[in-house]
């Protein structure tokens, strides 16, 4: 049997980001990495397919903090370049700026007026909060019935597919902006130009797509440590031993899950009942991901563009031959086409890869005649965490549980939240220095991101 004092589940971000902190805040050779890939970068590859490079969806790095900023800039030293945000809404037949509720210029006028008279409406009426609103109840007071009509309502019940009645604000607060009530009039008169939200800024490699990302955490760890093509089978929480295809068993002092939660809890034993109770209680949607390349340059000026309206099959839909030129064949474009499902629905790809097609060009993306030269479909079992009621009290038991057996469980779907590839970073470098015994600063979740240049 194999031993080692800390066993990593998973060579995304999460999991390369505390291998690579283990290392620089104690001896190496401390830690066991196993991923079932062969490569690492779990949602942050990169897939290449007919001389274009498909990442899962668009993935591009929103700098916040100041140590991720020096690491992650560091790490891609002569492969960064910055963009500034080229990002649209379409519905009622035109593109408008993002986000929606500061931006309804070029809207037919019916909709510019709902959308201003429920904005000042509801902030006339200016009624509070409930203690613990739900996020329906905070998009109706905050924005009012008009822009919840025309983008808050149907875009989120897209892609989360569940009533925004049901969901809390926890996730939101950090991620959605919040305009002030002259930004909101002031983009109602005009195409007004400013950049608003989390996202305003950002930066990706200009080789290689984001896989340059992990590959760069990758190679700077000893590679003694990490075992690529190697699946978790079990885990035994009260031994401390785990099942590894192709290994065997390894016996570890402690335990690091980067995997999703519900799948690292179905594949584990030696929790309570009340653990196992919580684990049924968390649920989320899934993304099926179809990439595409088209042989026409340019078939877009926006890096990507979001579809409220139900005729479209999609919620969002990305470009990203516009982050950079070196993704794709000369003279072609890629788009990236994102699609929620509930968890295990079936899907025909082939009528949902026709009813996209047909959408791009009602949309005016695609023409008549674009010849599609490469597809890729990448599903993406496990893509956002709902906020609903149960979250985060399940979250608090299982995190709980896990402790007392000297696991952990980081990143966004081991954390089991609604975060980024740079938080990610940060919750791996976190976890090695609490395994080091080192302090950790502990930061509130709901204070609106600004982007760093
Ligand atoms: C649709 C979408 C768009 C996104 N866009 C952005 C963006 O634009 N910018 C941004 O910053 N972030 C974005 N993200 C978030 C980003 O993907 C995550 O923050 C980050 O990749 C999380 O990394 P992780 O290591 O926590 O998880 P993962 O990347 O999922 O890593 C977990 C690893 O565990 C491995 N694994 C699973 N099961 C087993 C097993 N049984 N045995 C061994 N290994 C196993 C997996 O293969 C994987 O490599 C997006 C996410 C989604 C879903």
């Amino acid at each position: 049997m194999i031993r080692t004092e800390v066993l990593i589940l998973g060579g995304g971000l999460a999991g390369l980001s505390t291998a690579y902190h283990l290392d620089r805040l104690g001896p190496r050779g401390r830690y066991l990495l196993v991923e079932k890939r062969e490569k690492v970068g779990g949602r942050a590859a990169t897939e290449e397919r007919d001389g274009f490079h498909f990442d899962h969806t668009g993935h591009l790095l929103h700098l916040h903090d100041a140590y991720g900023k020096k690491l992650i800039t560091g790490l891609l030293k002569g492969n960064l370049d910055s963009h500034e945000r080229s990002t649209w809404i379409y519905s009622h037949g035109v593109e408008t700026r993002y986000p929606f509720q500061a931006n309804t210029f070029g809207l037919p006028q019916k909709v510019i007026a709902e959308c201003l008279g429920g904005f000042f409406r509801a902030r006339r009426l200016g009624r509070a909060l409930s203690r613990n609103p739900s996020f329906g109840e905070w998009v109706e007071k905050t924005f009012g019935a008009g822009i919840e009509k025309h983008f808050m309502g149907p875009y989120n019940r897209k892609l989360w597919r569940t009533p925004l009645r049901a969901m809390t604000t926890e996730w939101q607060g950090r991620f959605l902006p919040t305009p002030k009530p002259e930004e909101v009039l002031y983009g109602a008169l005009t195409d007004q130009k400013k950049f608003f939200g989390y996202n305003a800024f950002f930066r990706y490699p200009k080789h290689g797509g984001i896989q340059a990302l992990p590959d760069a955490l990758a190679a700077r760890l000893d590679a003694r440590g990490v075992a690529l093509g190697r699946r978790v089978v079990s885990v035994d929480l009260r031994e401390r031993v785990a099942v590894i295809e192709g290994i065997g068993e390894v016996r570890y002092e402690r335990l690091v899950n980067t995997m999703p939660l519900p799948e690292f809890l179905d594949l584990a034993s030696g929790l309570p009942a009340e653990a196992r109770a919580a684990r049924r209680r968390l649920r989320w949607v899934s993304v099926h991901n179809l990439n595409i390349g088209v042989a026409r340059p340019r078939v877009s000026r926006a890096h990507w563009i979001y579809f409220p309206e139900k005729r479209f099959p999609f919620y969002r839909v990305g470009f990203p031959t516009n982050f950079s030129g070196n993704v794709a064949p000369r003279g072609t474009s890629s788009m990236y086409i994102e699609i929620s499902r509930d968890p295990g629905t079936r899907i025909d790809r082939g009528a949902l890869e026709r009813a996209s097609l047909d959408g791009l060009r009602a949309a005016g993306v695609l023409h008549r005649f674009d010849r599609v030269v490469s597809r890729l479909w990448i599903p993406i079992a496990c893509a956002y965490v709902i906020y609903d009621r149960a979250r985060t009290p399940a979250v608090a038991t299982i995190m709980r549980h896990l402790k007392t057996r000297g696991a952990s469980s980081i990143g966004r779907w081991g954390g089991w939240k609604y975060s980024f590839m740079e938080e990610t970073i940060l919750d791996g470098r976190d976890c090695a220095r609490r395994l080091c015994g080192l302090p950790v600063e502990t930061k509130t979740s709901r204070v609106p991101l600004q982007s760093l240049k």
